[in-house]
Protein backbone atom coordinates (compact mmCIF):
# COMPACT_ATOMS: atom_id res chain seq x y z
CA UNK A 1 0.00 0.00 0.00
CA UNK A 2 1.78 3.02 -1.03
CA UNK A 3 1.97 5.59 1.55
CA UNK A 4 -0.06 9.03 1.34
CA UNK A 5 1.91 11.85 1.97
CA UNK A 6 0.29 14.37 4.39
CA UNK A 7 1.97 16.97 3.57
CA UNK A 8 -0.30 19.37 0.95
CA UNK A 9 1.44 22.21 -0.60
CA UNK A 10 -0.88 24.74 -0.88
CA UNK A 11 -0.57 27.51 -3.48
CA UNK A 12 -2.00 30.97 -3.70
CA UNK A 13 -4.60 30.73 -6.73
CA UNK A 14 -4.00 33.42 -8.98
CA UNK A 15 -5.06 34.97 -11.96
CA UNK A 16 -4.10 32.53 -14.79
CA UNK A 17 -5.85 30.23 -11.91
CA UNK A 18 -9.04 32.50 -11.86
CA UNK A 19 -8.67 32.86 -15.70
CA UNK A 20 -8.85 28.94 -16.75
CA UNK A 21 -12.60 28.98 -15.63
CA UNK A 22 -15.56 30.15 -17.86
CA UNK A 23 -16.50 32.50 -15.08
CA UNK A 24 -13.58 35.09 -15.88
CA UNK A 25 -14.67 34.67 -20.08
CA UNK A 26 -17.98 35.16 -19.40
CA UNK A 27 -18.72 38.86 -19.09
CA UNK A 28 -16.30 39.58 -22.38
CA UNK A 29 -17.82 36.58 -24.22
CA UNK A 30 -21.81 37.11 -23.06
CA UNK A 31 -21.03 41.31 -24.17
CA UNK A 32 -19.15 40.30 -27.64
CA UNK A 33 -21.37 37.46 -28.68
CA UNK A 34 -24.54 39.85 -27.47
CA UNK A 35 -23.40 42.26 -29.72
CA UNK A 36 -21.95 40.13 -32.95
CA UNK A 37 -25.83 38.48 -33.07
CA UNK A 38 -27.70 41.79 -32.62
CA UNK A 39 -25.22 43.07 -35.18
CA UNK A 40 -25.90 39.96 -38.16
CA UNK A 41 -29.49 40.20 -36.90
CA UNK A 42 -30.93 43.33 -36.68
CA UNK A 43 -28.81 44.27 -39.68
CA UNK A 44 -29.61 41.70 -41.96
CA UNK A 45 -33.27 42.48 -41.18
CA UNK A 46 -33.43 45.97 -42.27
CA UNK A 47 -31.22 45.00 -45.66
CA UNK A 48 -34.03 41.69 -46.09
CA UNK A 49 -36.98 44.58 -45.35
CA UNK A 50 -35.43 47.14 -47.63
CA UNK A 51 -34.11 44.49 -50.28
CA UNK A 52 -37.88 42.88 -50.32
CA UNK A 53 -38.90 46.48 -51.40
CA UNK A 54 -36.82 47.63 -53.62
CA UNK A 55 -35.71 47.39 -57.07
CA UNK A 56 -32.35 49.10 -56.95
CA UNK A 57 -29.35 47.65 -54.99
CA UNK A 58 -28.34 51.31 -53.76
CA UNK A 59 -30.88 52.24 -51.20
CA UNK A 60 -30.39 48.60 -49.79
CA UNK A 61 -26.72 49.60 -49.66
CA UNK A 62 -27.56 52.79 -47.76
CA UNK A 63 -30.21 51.56 -45.19
CA UNK A 64 -27.64 48.81 -44.08
CA UNK A 65 -24.87 50.99 -43.88
CA UNK A 66 -26.99 53.59 -42.13
CA UNK A 67 -28.46 50.35 -39.71
CA UNK A 68 -25.06 49.44 -39.10
CA UNK A 69 -23.68 52.51 -37.95
CA UNK A 70 -26.95 53.30 -36.06
CA UNK A 71 -26.70 50.25 -34.60
CA UNK A 72 -23.02 49.78 -33.10
CA UNK A 73 -23.26 53.42 -31.65
CA UNK A 74 -26.48 53.05 -30.00
CA UNK A 75 -25.01 49.60 -28.36
CA UNK A 76 -22.18 50.90 -27.27
CA UNK A 77 -24.02 53.68 -26.11
CA UNK A 78 -26.86 51.59 -24.26
CA UNK A 79 -23.80 49.50 -22.76
CA UNK A 80 -21.94 52.50 -21.34
CA UNK A 81 -25.19 53.72 -19.69
CA UNK A 82 -26.06 50.50 -18.44
CA UNK A 83 -22.49 49.78 -16.96
CA UNK A 84 -21.66 53.01 -15.57
CA UNK A 85 -25.18 53.14 -13.50
CA UNK A 86 -23.90 49.37 -12.33
CA UNK A 87 -20.71 51.26 -11.30
CA UNK A 88 -22.62 54.04 -9.54
CA UNK A 89 -24.19 51.44 -7.27
CA UNK A 90 -21.01 49.28 -6.37
CA UNK A 91 -19.75 52.46 -5.61
CA UNK A 92 -22.35 53.78 -3.53
CA UNK A 93 -22.06 50.43 -1.72
CA UNK A 94 -18.54 50.76 -1.01
CA UNK A 95 -19.05 54.19 0.33
CA UNK A 96 -22.01 52.84 2.74
CA UNK A 97 -19.37 49.86 3.37
CA UNK A 98 -16.68 52.28 4.81
CA UNK A 99 -19.31 54.49 7.01
CA UNK A 100 -20.36 51.64 8.49
CA UNK A 101 -17.00 50.10 9.27
CA UNK A 102 -16.10 53.68 10.73
CA UNK A 103 -19.69 53.53 12.73
CA UNK A 104 -19.70 50.15 14.01
CA UNK A 105 -16.39 48.46 13.57
CA UNK A 106 -17.40 45.41 16.09
CA UNK A 107 -20.88 44.58 14.40
CA UNK A 108 -19.17 44.65 11.00
CA UNK A 109 -16.43 42.51 12.39
CA UNK A 110 -19.41 40.19 13.70
CA UNK A 111 -21.36 40.31 10.22
CA UNK A 112 -17.92 39.21 8.22
CA UNK A 113 -17.57 35.90 10.92
CA UNK A 114 -20.79 35.05 10.12
CA UNK A 115 -20.38 35.26 6.39
CA UNK A 116 -17.67 32.60 7.12
CA UNK A 117 -19.43 30.62 9.31
CA UNK A 118 -21.89 30.21 6.64
CA UNK A 119 -19.37 29.18 4.71
CA UNK A 120 -18.93 26.55 6.66
CA UNK A 121 -16.00 27.55 9.13
CA UNK A 122 -15.89 26.29 12.59
CA UNK A 123 -17.44 29.68 14.48
CA UNK A 124 -14.05 30.31 16.73
CA UNK A 125 -12.44 29.93 12.97
CA UNK A 126 -14.83 32.47 11.32
CA UNK A 127 -14.11 35.35 14.19
CA UNK A 128 -9.79 34.17 13.61
CA UNK A 129 -10.47 34.22 10.21
CA UNK A 130 -12.69 38.09 10.39
CA UNK A 131 -10.29 39.36 12.58
CA UNK A 132 -7.02 38.76 10.59
CA UNK A 133 -8.32 39.87 7.14
CA UNK A 134 -9.45 43.25 9.03
CA UNK A 135 -6.26 44.10 10.42
CA UNK A 136 -4.97 43.13 6.94
CA UNK A 137 -7.52 44.85 5.08
CA UNK A 138 -11.01 45.64 6.46
CA UNK A 139 -12.84 47.46 3.77
CA UNK A 140 -10.81 45.18 0.89
CA UNK A 141 -12.53 42.06 2.95
CA UNK A 142 -15.94 43.13 2.82
CA UNK A 143 -16.20 44.56 -0.54
CA UNK A 144 -15.14 40.86 -0.81
CA UNK A 145 -16.79 38.92 1.03
CA UNK A 146 -20.07 40.95 1.87
CA UNK A 147 -20.65 42.77 -1.25
CA UNK A 148 -19.68 39.99 -3.95
CA UNK A 149 -17.30 42.61 -5.77
CA UNK A 150 -13.90 41.37 -7.17
CA UNK A 151 -11.87 42.28 -10.23
CA UNK A 152 -13.66 39.72 -12.14
CA UNK A 153 -17.75 41.20 -11.46
CA UNK A 154 -15.87 44.90 -11.28
CA UNK A 155 -17.94 46.82 -13.75
CA UNK A 156 -15.78 48.32 -16.55
CA UNK A 157 -18.11 51.16 -18.61
CA UNK A 158 -15.92 51.83 -21.28
CA UNK A 159 -14.39 48.29 -22.11
CA UNK A 160 -17.78 47.46 -22.47
CA UNK A 161 -19.48 50.07 -24.52
CA UNK A 162 -16.34 49.69 -27.06
CA UNK A 163 -16.85 45.51 -26.70
CA UNK A 164 -20.44 45.95 -27.26
CA UNK A 165 -20.10 48.33 -30.29
CA UNK A 166 -17.23 46.67 -31.97
CA UNK A 167 -18.44 43.05 -31.87
CA UNK A 168 -22.37 44.50 -33.44
CA UNK A 169 -19.86 46.32 -36.43
CA UNK A 170 -18.29 43.22 -36.84
CA UNK A 171 -21.44 41.27 -36.94
CA UNK A 172 -23.25 44.04 -39.22
CA UNK A 173 -20.64 43.97 -42.02
CA UNK A 174 -21.37 40.41 -42.77
CA UNK A 175 -24.84 41.03 -43.93
CA UNK A 176 -23.14 44.06 -45.68
CA UNK A 177 -20.93 41.79 -47.74
CA UNK A 178 -23.63 40.16 -48.98
CA UNK A 179 -25.81 43.15 -49.99
CA UNK A 180 -22.57 44.38 -51.76
CA UNK A 181 -21.63 41.24 -53.91
CA UNK A 182 -24.31 39.21 -54.18
CA UNK A 183 -27.03 39.63 -57.13
CA UNK A 184 -29.44 41.96 -56.28
CA UNK A 185 -32.35 38.98 -57.19
CA UNK A 186 -30.67 36.37 -54.37
CA UNK A 187 -30.01 39.13 -52.18
CA UNK A 188 -32.99 38.45 -50.06
CA UNK A 189 -32.68 34.73 -49.93
CA UNK A 190 -28.96 34.92 -49.25
CA UNK A 191 -29.07 37.38 -46.46
CA UNK A 192 -31.30 34.87 -44.64
CA UNK A 193 -28.84 32.08 -45.49
CA UNK A 194 -25.77 33.87 -44.93
CA UNK A 195 -27.30 35.14 -41.52
CA UNK A 196 -28.63 32.17 -40.29
CA UNK A 197 -25.29 30.35 -40.78
CA UNK A 198 -23.33 33.12 -39.22
CA UNK A 199 -25.82 32.96 -36.01
CA UNK A 200 -25.52 29.57 -35.87
CA UNK A 201 -21.42 29.39 -35.79
CA UNK A 202 -21.94 32.35 -33.08
CA UNK A 203 -24.24 30.77 -31.13
CA UNK A 204 -22.42 27.11 -31.32
CA UNK A 205 -18.89 29.27 -30.12
CA UNK A 206 -20.74 30.98 -27.52
CA UNK A 207 -22.39 27.34 -26.13
CA UNK A 208 -19.19 25.60 -26.38
CA UNK A 209 -16.95 28.57 -24.31
CA UNK A 210 -19.99 28.65 -21.85
CA UNK A 211 -19.89 24.93 -20.86
CA UNK A 212 -23.80 24.52 -22.50
CA UNK A 213 -25.72 22.66 -25.21
CA UNK A 214 -24.55 23.67 -28.34
CA UNK A 215 -27.37 22.08 -30.41
CA UNK A 216 -29.63 24.07 -27.96
CA UNK A 217 -28.00 27.10 -28.69
CA UNK A 218 -27.91 26.57 -32.59
CA UNK A 219 -31.83 25.42 -32.68
CA UNK A 220 -32.67 29.05 -30.44
CA UNK A 221 -31.01 31.22 -32.59
CA UNK A 222 -32.49 29.64 -35.94
CA UNK A 223 -35.74 29.84 -34.77
CA UNK A 224 -35.33 33.12 -33.48
CA UNK A 225 -33.55 34.40 -36.67
CA UNK A 226 -35.94 33.27 -38.83
CA UNK A 227 -39.04 34.72 -36.86
CA UNK A 228 -37.06 38.37 -37.26
CA UNK A 229 -36.18 38.04 -40.68
CA UNK A 230 -39.16 36.64 -41.95
CA UNK A 231 -41.40 39.24 -39.96
CA UNK A 232 -39.07 42.30 -42.02
CA UNK A 233 -39.11 40.43 -45.02
CA UNK A 234 -42.64 40.41 -44.96
CA UNK A 235 -43.32 43.84 -44.13
CA UNK A 236 -40.80 45.03 -46.84
CA UNK A 237 -42.86 42.91 -49.38
CA UNK A 238 -45.75 44.64 -47.97
CA UNK A 239 -44.42 48.03 -48.34
CA UNK A 240 -43.43 47.15 -51.92
CA UNK A 241 -46.41 46.13 -53.46
CA UNK A 242 -47.96 49.14 -51.92
CA UNK A 243 -45.50 51.65 -53.40
CA UNK A 244 -46.05 49.68 -56.77
ZN1 LIG B 1 -19.75 45.10 6.05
Amino acid sequence: MPSVSTEKTVTTPTNDYLATHYVQRSNWLRAAVLGANDGILSTASLAIGVAAASVAREPVILATVAGLVAGALSMAAGEYVSVSSQTDVEGADILREQKELEDMPELELQRLAEIYEQRGLKKETAMVVAQELTNHDALGAHIRDELGLNDISKAKPIQAAFASGASFTVGGILPLLVVLFVPLSFVEYSLYGFGIFFLSVLGALAAKAGGSSIAKAVVRITFWGTVAMGLTATVGYLFGVSLA
